[in-house]
């Protein structure tokens, strides 16, 4: 069964589609939170961020700053730049998407907040754990243990062909065990 989002792409008849690339759309979709929210969902099914092709991924990025900016011209306010991933993360449909989502002071939209203090054990143990996870990156250059660049194949044979390949503790596989 093919998940919501590419089912949109492969039949967008209840789809507002402002934008189509080889790579991506940008969507307006009728469940939201706000009105004027947008979508850039690539157009390959990639279930979680970690396994989207970088020169995809900085598609995405580039495109949600310019539609960010558009909305800051459009709507004033702000906007919140939102990506749900993994099933943690709120996730609901297995295929990455970045949602842009225009704000207004008191908007009231639940994507709030108040920051936490955190206490100097938690500050020194985060900083910790990222920076043995940064260093290990670095022994293991980036484009090792990202998926291959093809936008075109499934993302079924993806996960799979790729655990052959990493070690067991690579971040690619942790990847795997959050998908939605
Ligand atoms: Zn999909």
């Amino acid at each position: 069964m093919k998940c919501d989002y590419c089912e949109i792409i492969e039949q967008p008849n209840h789809t507002e589609i402002l934008y189509e690339d080889t790579d991506l759309f940008i969507i307006v979709k009728d469940m939201v939170i706000t009105p004027g929210q947008i979508t850039i969902v690539p157009k390959a099914h990639h279930p979680i961020v970690e396994m989207l092709p970088h020169p995809i991924m900085e598609k995405c990025a580039l495109l949600a700053n310019k539609v960010s900016m558009a909305l800051f011209d459009i709507m004033g306010g702000g906007t919140n730049i939102l990506i749900q991933n993994g099933l943690a993360g709120g996730q609901k449909v297995p295929h990455v998407a970045i949602e842009i989502i225009p704000r207004k002071e008191n908007d009231n939209l639940p994507l709030q907040w108040p920051p936490k203090q955190l206490g100097e054990a938690d500050l020194e143990s985060t900083y910790s754990l990222y920076q043995e996870e940064l260093a290990r990156e670095k022994k293991q250059p980036v484009d090792k243990i990202a998926p291959a660049t093809s936008t075109t194949a499934s993302a079924e044979e993806k996960p799979s062909a790729k655990k052959e390949k990493v070690k067991p503790d690579s971040y690619l596989l942790k990847s795997v065990n959050r998908l939605p």
